[in-house]
Formats: structure tokens, C-alpha cells, sequence
């Protein structure tokens, strides 16, 4: 769609015989009542010359609250915002001198008793009793606006809570967490085998709310937080994310590749630990019983893209499920330990930050024989261009 202007001409063309293109002029649209619709449209519609309104339809001058003959002869800037009046001013004249601008713009208008609106304009540069004019159309866009605003405070507001609360968590459970172990160590001989296990039942759930709290903290960031984008080697934060792992929890050793010669990457650090992290965490906590244990971090060039993967020989997902994986809160029941414990927040989280940044996350998997999750990153991510 040409989301730019052209200077058009107000005079009919008169076609040449024979001439039936929908362009043909008034053999075309003779009858059409042209005064009629724009003095019934709902769109205000003005002419400007020489900085004056020397036309308005009926829609015009309700917008602005003035009668339709109080609003004819009115200097064109009376209608603008002042601190929006010299943007206008430039934009008139480059429009006046043939200099291609957008199409549409917002801004702000004044009312005839003072009040601000929004109005969405499109502004046309034609010819108008044989001089330069400025044909306008105004629709009024403040409720939107009003609304949009208002979202944005709510969400503001949404998300200072949200921080309030993760904080005012925090610090109790750690307490609760605190506190039930040192019973646990300290009592365990005053305790019989009911009670003990009572006590790792709330250990065990309170490290579950913690992983929680990080995670919900995890998520208001990315819509929040304006990422950092610097270039990195992500060889440097992939090595530190595998560094503590070796060995499943029964002892069985990981083995760890890194493969495709990691490059250095234009993205957020830390964003880029989150990613890598939830994958590389996620295929040692689905390993199974696999008898050797192997994760593989890759890298591919595709051009314009960085992609990576995580491969693991573990538990494997369902094929049919694997797009579940990726929405919140969702996690995959069968093949699992009832200790693999998380919050199906892990694979959502690695979804928006690699979709805010316009890339993709997919995964490719069979039952009983391992994952691997690609994801790809722009060169230079969207929110950096
Ligand atoms: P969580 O691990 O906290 O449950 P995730 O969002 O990270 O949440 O993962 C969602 C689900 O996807 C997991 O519960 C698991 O069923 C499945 N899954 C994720 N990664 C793997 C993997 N590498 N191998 C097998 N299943 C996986």
C-alpha cells in the first residue's frame, strides 16, 4: 500500500471519447452528489489556504466545537495544539512545496472552549481556485488515545505491584525454607520418619514457590525491562551456564559438547543466559534413565540469523505435544519422575524473549530418544534496529 502523498489536482478531467476507465471523469461519476457526501461525512474535512480555513464540512466544525460559519475564515494553527502548532507549520510548507511526507500523522487539536483532542490527519497538498491549497481529513482519536493511556498506567501500576509482591515474598519464604532445614538438621534425631518427611514436604515446597517467584520475576522483566544489547562471545556464557554440570543427581556422568564454533552475538547478555539456561537445565532435568547422558550446544550461521540448539538423549517429548511445551504453565505429565519439579514457566520465558527479539523457538523430538530445541536470533535484533 503507498503510505506516502501525491499532489492531486481538483479539477475534473474531461475524458477523451471512447475513454471508459473508472479514472474517465464525469461519464463515470456524474451522478455521484459529491457535496452531499463530504457535508454527510463522519470524517471532518477542510480546506487550508494561505493559512486560513476556507472550507469545512459539518464534521469539522463539530470536532472543534465551533459553529460550521464561526469555523470558515479561522487561521488554520487555531486549531493545533501550540506545542504541536511548529510541527505542523514545517510539515504545511514541505507538503505546500511537492515534498513526498507520510500519509497520516496524529496529533493533538484545541477545541473552540480550550479542551485538547487527538485527531488522526491526512493532509493532500491540491490546487484550489487555481492557487496551492491543503485538502484535510480529521478524525477524532482521543478516546483511543485516552484508553491507550490508561492501559499503560494499569499495566504501570500491574507491574509495580507485581514487584512489590515478588519482593514481599521473598523474604518469608526464605525464612520458612531457612528455618525448616535448620529443624531438619538440628532435630532430626527428635523426629520420627513422619515428621521428617513432613519437613522435606515443606522444603521441597517452598523451593517450589521460590523457582516461582523467580520465574513470574523473570517474565514482567522482558515486557519491562529495555533490553541491553552489546556484542558478546556467547562461547563465554555458554560455558558458564554449563559449568556446574557434571554428574545427575544418581551420580551418572554428562557428558557436555559444545559444537559449531559459538560466535560472538549482538544481543542482551543475560537474556541470552536465560535462554541457554532453561534449555540446557531442562535437558539435564528430563535425562531419564539414558545410560550416557550427553547434551550438545550447537550453532549454525544462516545468514541474516544465529541459530542455536540444545540436544539432549533424555526422556524425549510426544512429537504431537510439542508445541504444548511452549505455552505457560504447561507441563507434560508422562515419562517424568514425580521429583522433576518446575514451574512450566521455563520454555514460555524462552519463547517471548526470542520472539521479542524477532526470532524463532522450535523443537524436534521423539519419545524415549531426546530433544533438541532450535532457536534463532536476528543478526541484529528487532528492537536494536
Ligand atoms: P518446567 O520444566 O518447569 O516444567 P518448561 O516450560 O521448561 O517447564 O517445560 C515445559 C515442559 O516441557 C516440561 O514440563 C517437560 O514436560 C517438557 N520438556 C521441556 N524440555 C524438555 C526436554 N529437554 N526433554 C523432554 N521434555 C522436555
Amino acid at each position: 500500500m503507498n503510505n506516502t502523498e501525491q499532489p492531486i489536482k481538483t479539477e475534473r478531467k474531461d475524458p477523451s471519447p471512447g475513454d471508459h476507465s473508472p479514472e474517465a471523469g464525469p461519464d463515470h461519476d456524474a451522478d455521484v452528489p459529491y457535496a452531499e457526501l463530504v457535508e454527510n461525512s463522519l470524517t471532518g474535512i477542510y480546506i487550508d489556504q494561505d493559512g486560513k480555513i476556507v472550507y469545512a464540512n459539518g464534521q469539522l466544525a463539530k470536532i472543534y466545537h465551533y459553529g460550521k460559519e464561526e469555523i470558515i475564515g479561522l487561521p488554520s494553527r487555531d486549531l493545533v495544539h501550540p506545542e504541536d502548532r511548529d510541527m505542523t507549520d514545517e510539515m504545511r510548507q514541505k507538503r505546500l512545496r511537492g515534498e513526498t511526507l507520510p500519509l497520516d500523522d496524529e496529533a493533538r487539536g484545541i477545541t473552540k472552549d480550550g479542551d485538547t483532542i487527538w485527531v488522526r490527519r491526512r493532509n493532500t497538498q491540491i490546487d484550489y481556485r487555481g492557487r496551492p491549497a491543503i485538502l484535510g481529513n480529521i478524525v477524532e482519536t482521543t478516546d483511543r488515545r485516552k484508553a491507550e493511556e490508561e492501559l499503560l498506567k494499569a499495566n504501570e501500576d500491574m507491574s509495580d505491584l507485581a514487584q512489590t509482591v515478588f519482593h514481599d515474598l521473598k523474604t518469608p519464604l526464605i525464612a520458612v525454607h531457612g528455618f525448616t532445614s535448620r529443624l531438619l538438621r538440628d532435630y532430626v534425631d527428635r523426629l520420627d520418619k513422619k515428621g521428617r518427611k513432613y519437613l522435606e514436604s515443606i522444603i521441597s515446597s517452598a523451593e517450589q514457590m521460590q523457582a516461582l517467584i523467580s520465574d513470574l520475576n523473570a517474565l514482567s522483566r522482558i515486557g519491562r525491562i529495555i533490553p541491553n544489547f552489546e556484542n558478546f562471545p556467547s562461547r563465554d556464557v555458554v560455558k558458564e551456564v554449563v559449568a556446574g554440570i557434571e554428574s545427575l543427581p544418581d551420580g551418572r556422568q554428562i557428558r557436555v559438547i559444545l559444537s559449531g564454533g559459538l560466535p560472538v552475538i549482538q544481543f542482551d547478555r543475560d537474556r541470552f543466559r536465560q535462554i541457554t539456561q532453561n534449555l540446557v537445565f531442562n535437558a539435564v532435568k528430563y535425562m531419564g534413565n539414558t545410560k550416557d547422558p550427553l547434551i550438545e550446544i550447537g550453532y549454525e550461521d544462516k545468514g541474516h540469523s544465529h541459530q542455536f540448539c540444545v540436544r539432549d538423549n533424555g526422556i524425549g517429548i510426544d512429537p504431537g505435544k510439542i508445541s504444548k511445551v511452549f505455552e505457560k504453565f504447561r507441563r507434560l505429565k508422562e515419562g517424568q519422575e514425580e521429583e522433576e519439579e518446575g514451574t512450566g514457566l521455563g520454555l514460555y520465558i524462552v519463547r517471548r524473549i526470542v520472539r521479542q527479539a524477532g526470532g524463532k523457538v522450535w523443537a524436534e523430538s521423539e519419545k524415549g530418544k531426546g530433544s533438541t530445541f532450535y532457536f534463532s536470533l536476528p543478526k541484529v535484533p528487532k528492537e536494536a534496529q
